[in-house]
């Protein structure tokens, strides 16, 4: 995949977030595979039943949120003064 935005560690370093963070609805993750074994994230993790979940290492920068093809993936939190400006730049 060719990444159309800043790369979120970048992005993190510019600007903390601990607010931001997304999470896998479980009723809606079909434990495809895909957000963990094709998109390279290392805070998306595999759960035993194949679906997946999501660590505390995750700064919210939304990248995983289009990869999912059943929008079993979101984020929630408030964004952090500066995030626009750090994610655009
Ligand atoms: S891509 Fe979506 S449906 Fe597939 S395992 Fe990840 S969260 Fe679940
Ligand atoms: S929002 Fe998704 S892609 Fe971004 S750090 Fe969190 S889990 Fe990874």
């Amino acid at each position: 995949m060719i990444a159309k935005r800043a790369c979120a560690l970048e992005v993190l370093e510019k600007v903390s977030s601990d607010t931001l963070k997304a999470y896998v609805d479980q009723n809606k993750c079909t434990g495809c595979s895909i957000c963990y074994d094709f998109f390279t994230c290392p805070s998306i993790l595999p759960l035993p039943n194949r679906k997946a979940m999501i660590d505390d290492s995750c700064i919210g920068c939304g990248a995983c949120v289009e990869v999912c093809p059943f929008k079993a993936i979101t984020v929630k939190g408030e964004k952090p003064v500066g995030w626009e400006e750090a994610w655009n730049a």
